[in-house]
């Protein structure tokens, strides 16, 4: 294992973070597998698993059992991680702009496209090339103009993954089932991904909106394949994985969950070993399907339901009891599916977001994901 460490430039005098990134296999051989945890650095269980993870890594090494590449980013924010305010992590927004860590990435497909123009073939394996190799400069012209920590963290993180094969994004929601997000263009990755996490549900979109790490991978092959037509082949499988609720950190689910992520190392080509995928394949639907339940008053909430459970329209989930006029009114399902998070908190304000259900309609468009 290499270790490279990036230090960042520091906004303030008198301060400087850091990035590392470990890199495990053979530097430059395929395929390239890029894992991260922690970019909403209030997000634990994913940091857990990959601290799981690395033990397992180390031990193939030596054994010379990674014929790929696989890079590890631990903690991909130590901005974030620095964030306490009112005797809570504030890991989610940088605390400065309130910008969301995960979103803002930038549109790499116009200057990509514009550097490989005329030289791609009829080989979609060269061509792969071609278009990682431009990625990869577009990301150092942009990285070289960055004029903050944040956006320069994020971008020396996005310099280790554009020409990555695989790209693993470890986030978690607030009460949730095991839940992950990736594009239409390489379900068969996308299968794989849930038989080895367990994922419950896989939420399907080619363009969400906001322009998360996830996207910033598998955008750039969708738009240049737009430009140029079939000789762009699918160059990136990326996920946005959700390991569960906030609390569901314990070395038990994260030493399960590494077993699941060395499973997909091994399923992909990555790692040579015997772990397998040990859960079922999940309902691929679309993340336009998945409903949002907002709270009808401002109050104390109440669960009926939990996640994992199979809900139907109009079902009432819980309750929110304005404790001034007493009022207790229902919140009810907008939709039918699977229920698969709720919000953290046992307080509400009238029209907050308080859960999503899964389903397999399509109810909403545009920019789909939360602030
Ligand atoms: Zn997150």
């Amino acid at each position: 294992m290499t270790p490279e460490i990036v230090l960042l430039a520091g906004d303030a005098p008198g301060t400087q973070r850091q990035l590392i990134c470990l890199r495990f296999g053979v530097a430059g051989a395929r395929p390239k597998v890029y894992l991260q945890a922690g970019l909403h650095a209030d997000e634990m269980p994913g940091v857990l698993a990959l601290q799981h993870l690395l033990p397992l890594l180390d031990a193939a090494e030596a054994e010379g059992k990674i014929p790929g590449e696989v890079l590890v980013v631990p903690a991909a924010n130590p901005i974030g991680l620095s964030q306490w305010a009112f005797q809570r992590p504030l890991g989610r927004m940088e605390a400065e702009s309130l910008h969301n860590f995960n979103r803002g990435y930038p549109d790499l497909a116009t200057r990509a496209g514009d550097l490989v123009d005329g030289l791609l073939g009829d080989d979609p394996a060269a061509n792969a090339g071609l278009i990682r190799a431009a990625l990869v400069q577009a990301v150092a012209e942009v990285r070289a103009q960055a004029r903050t920590d944040m956006v320069e963290g994020q971008l020396t993180l996005l310099a280790w993954s554009i020409d990555a094969d695989h790209v693993l994004d470890l986030h978690c929601d607030h009460q949730a089932v095991m839940h992950l997000y990736a594009s239409p263009a390489r379900p068969a990755d996308t299968s794989l991904l849930c038989r080895c996490t367990g994922a419950r549900v896989a939420l399907i979109q080619d363009v969400s909106g906001g322009n998360a790490f996830d996207e910033a991978h598998t955008v750039p092959w969708l738009q240049l394949r737009q430009r140029f037509g079939d000789q762009v082949p699918a160059g990136c499988f990326s996920s946005t994985l959700e390991y569960r609720g906030q609390f569901d950190v314990s070395d038990a689910l994260a030493a399960g969950d590494a077993a699941g992520l060395m499973a997909f190392l091994v399923g992909v080509g990555a790692v040579i070993g015997d772990a397998t995928p040990l859960h079922p394949d999940a309902p691929h639907l679309p993340l336009g399907g998945a409903g949002e339940v907002f709270a009808p008053q401002g109050g104390v909430v109440t669960w009926d339901s939990a996640p994992g459970e199979t809900v139907t329209q109009g079902q009432v989930l819980g309750h929110v009891t304005d404790p001034m006029t007493r009022v207790r009114q229902p919140i009810r399902a907008t939709n039918t599916g699977l229920l698969f998070r709720l919000e953290l908190w046992r307080s509400c304000l009238r029209g907050q977001s308080l859960a999503h259900v899964a389903g397999e309609t399509v109810l909403r468009n545009g920019d789909l994901l939360s602030d």
